[in-house]
Formats: C-alpha cells, structure tokens, sequence
C-alpha cells in the first residue's frame, strides 16, 4: 500500500510556515508500514488543488490532505475533494451541534461560515476535532482513500493519532520493523564493501549503514504482521553479518560501546581500571556514564605530567626519557602500572597528542597509543593516528579505547 500527501495553503509556499504536518503524517506512515513516495504543497487554488488530486490518485492508493477546513472563503480542501469523488456536501448534524457547543464552551458566538465546516462529503467518516471546530474526514470510494484534517499541528495531531492511525492499521496490517546494529572498527565504506555479497540483491530485509560518532550502524528493516515475524528475518541476515565482520558487532539500539563493556565485565565478573594522559579522564567518564559500573570500575586516575606517570603508576624515567610520553612503550607501561596499583583484572593506558599544537613530524598531532594490560601477564597496545580537532582527537580515543578493552574482555 502506498499512500501520499498534499499540504494544503499559500502560506506554506511561501515559507512563512514550515510543513511539520508532512513530516509528522510521514513518520506515522512509515510506522504503519506505508510507502509514502510523494509529498505535494499546494496553495489556496481550486484548479492547481483539484489537479494536484488527479495527480495523486493516478499514483498513489491513500491520499491525505491537511490545511484549509477552516471556515474561510480561501478553505477549498473538503469542497475539492468532494468534487473529485463527485459527492455533494451536506450539512452533518453531529457537527453542526458540535460546533455549537464550542462555541458556547469558549462564550463566543458563531457566525454563519463558522458552519461551513459542518458541510461534509455524503458517503465520508467524520473525524470529531476534540480541539478546534473543522471536523475532518475520509472517504473511501473506487478503491481510494482520501483523508484531510485540518491544518493546526495542534488539532491535527490528535486527530490522527485518535482516528487516522487505526483507520489506516486495519487496511495495512503489516508494519515496518528495524532492528539496528551497532559496529565499531571499520569504516562505512569499507564496511559496505565487505557485505555486498550480502547486501546486494538483499531486499528484504533491506540493509542500510549510517555513519555514527561511534562506528557504523547497519539498519535492517522489514514489513511484518508481527514483530516475531520480523525476528524471523533478520536473524538469519545478521548471521551473515556476523560470519563477515563480526567482532565488529558491539550491540544494537541506543547500546554504546561503553554499555557493552559493562556487560562484558559483569558477565565475566572481571574489574577494570584506568590511567589517562591526553583524554583527561573522558575514558572514566564514559565508563562511569552506566548505572552499575562501580563494582567492576576499581579507579582512574589522570597522569598528565611525567612526574605523576611515574610517581602513580611506576612508568620508568628511562622509558620517558628514551622514547617520550607518546610512545607506546609508555602506553604499556600506563597500563601495567594502573593494573598493579588496583589489582583490578584490566587495566588501560592512554597517552597521544590531542593538538593543536605539540606535534612533531616523528610524533604527529592526532598520534595516540592505548595500551591494554591485563592480569593474566598479557600487555598490548594500538597505535592510532587520528584526524581533527582536539575534542575529536579525543573522543575517538576513548571510544577506541573502549572498543579495544570489549574486545579483550570478550576473549578473557
Ligand atoms: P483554520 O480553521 O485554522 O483555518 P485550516 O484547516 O483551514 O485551519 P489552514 O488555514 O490551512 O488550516 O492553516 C491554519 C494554520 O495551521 C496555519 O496558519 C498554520 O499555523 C497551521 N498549518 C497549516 N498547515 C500546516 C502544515 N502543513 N504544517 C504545519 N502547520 C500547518
Ligand atoms: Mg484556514
């Protein structure tokens, strides 16, 4: 089933209203499971409106239309579709009644055209207007639906939330489902390169990867009855996802990577610890950011001077001086130490050069080292050559960071 729109009003074309109406109606569509392949504004004009119909239903089998029900001679909408379907308007009773209470409820008095909004199409469902006077309505005829609602976001919201939306979930019973899955590690295109055996001729599900501050997303979306139906399809597809890239898979949804190394260290039961330099303890912070951490987050501490590096941590004078505090021998050494210091089971080492200033050729800004120790006698280290600005520089760090510390916990 497709379906489109047509915002109704002169005022949306020349900008002095922004069309949130569409957006809203799409998102709903979208919900339901219904393609919306055109959007169309049109002004207060009963030829382009009428023409606009005509386009619409050659098209598309659900039209909805929004602005101009008022009572103004400028509100063409329910005339015009009325004369599309070749149906006459007739005064609605219910309507007229309402309208009258409306009035009364907010002591003012109506004026004749104020009932030109109880004339509807014969043959059409009323929609009640709980918050304004201009009923709305659908007409379903030939194989057609046409709905239109009045154009204030405030009393067409409701509206089809209230009536438009099951209306519409009865005739579409199938729904748009997506389940997105959260990687870290390899870039969008690259990721995309790797997957085309999968993801060419793959439509359904479909698979779309969206570039994310934290990695790439891949969105797999269906049209089902039910959400287990859904399951059912895109289990087997992120299986092939996962035999492709898999320990790039970090989670789905709203998860971070941080969220994942909680779980990870919960599941394992294991304690971590932290030593920073350039990110200044943003590495904690993100930790730090999950309800629950502390039992397995034993501390963190910054160590920005040498001084400290080796007072804290027991980074030797002779590793700084021979190869510098950006270095990965220094980065190991953050790391063992922090885990000495805390007898946590992982312990993490961070020092690179955030910028502007204080690269080197040898040493560029952006060169980071994390270095990753653990109880077992284990140390390791990843080089990382950044680009951007210090925030960046240091964000990505940390989220390389917690990447490189999920996939150490995941193989504890
Ligand atoms: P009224 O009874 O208020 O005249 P109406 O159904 O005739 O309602 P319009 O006259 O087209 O609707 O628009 C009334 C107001 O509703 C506009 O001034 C604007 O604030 C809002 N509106 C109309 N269309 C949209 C839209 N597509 N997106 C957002 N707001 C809209
Ligand atoms: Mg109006």
């Amino acid at each position: 089933m497709n379906a489109e729109l047509i915002s109704v009003g002169t005022e949306l074309l020349l900008g002095e209203i922004v069309n949130t109406n569409a957006q809203y109606i799409s998102t709903q569509l979208a919900v339901l499971g219904i393609s919306v392949y055109y959007q169309t504004t049109v002004g207060d004009n009963r030829d382009r409106l009428l023409s606009a119909l005509s386009a619409a239903f050659e098209r598309s089998d659900i039209v909805i239309l929004t602005g101009g029900l008022g009572p103004t001679a400028d509100d063409i909408t329910k005339e015009m579709v009325a004369d599309f379907f070749g149906l006459k308007l007739v005064r609605d009773n219910e309507s007229e009644q309402r309208i009258k209470d409306y009035f009364k409820r907010i002591n003012s008095n109506a004026v004749p055209s104020n009932f030109k909004q109880a004339d509807m199409p014969e043959e059409c469902i009323i929609l009640e207007n709980n918050n304004g006077t201009a009923p709305g309505g659908i007409i379903e005829k030939d194989g057609k639906i046409a709905v239109f609602l009045p154009g204030p976001p405030s009393e067409m919201k409701p509206m089809f939330e209230e009536s438009v939306f099951p209306f519409l979930r009865e005739k579409s019973p199938e729904r748009l489902y997506s389940r997105e899955i959260n990687t870290f590690g390899i870039g969008e295109s690259k990721l995309e390169e790797m997957l085309k055996p999968i993801m060419t001729g793959q439509t359904d599900p479909t698979i779309a990867p969206y570039a994310k501050d934290s990695g790439v997303m891949l969105r797999l979306t269906t049209k089902a009855k039910t959400e287990e139906e859904a399951n059912r399809r895109f289990d087997p597809v992120e299986e092939q996802i996962r035999k492709i890239a898999g320990d790039i898979i970090y989670g789905y949804g709203a998860e971070e990577l941080q969220d994942s190394v909680y779980k990870l260290l919960k599941e394992k039961n294991l304690k971590i610890a932290t030593a920073e330099s350039c990110t200044g303890g943003m590495l904690g912070e993100f930790l730090t950011s999950v309800p629950g951490i502390s039992e397995f987050y034993e501390m963190g501490v910054i160590t920005y001077s040498n001084d400290m590096k080796i007072k804290l941590l027991g980074v030797s004078a002779q590793t700084l001086d021979e190869y510098g505090a950006v270095s990965e021998q220094t980065a190991k050494e953050m790391a063992s130490g922090v885990l000495r210091v805390s007898g946590a089971d992982i312990g993490v080492g961070i020092t690179g050069i955030a910028g502007p200033g204080g690269g080197s050729e040898e040493k560029p800004v952006g060169l980071v080292y994390v270095g990753i120790a653990d109880s077992k006698g284990g140390v390791e280290c990843r080089r990382l050559t950044l680009a951007g600005n210090r925030d960046r520089i240091r964000r990505v760090t940390v989220k390389n960071a917690l990447n490189a510390v999920r996939l150490k916990i995941a193989d504890f």
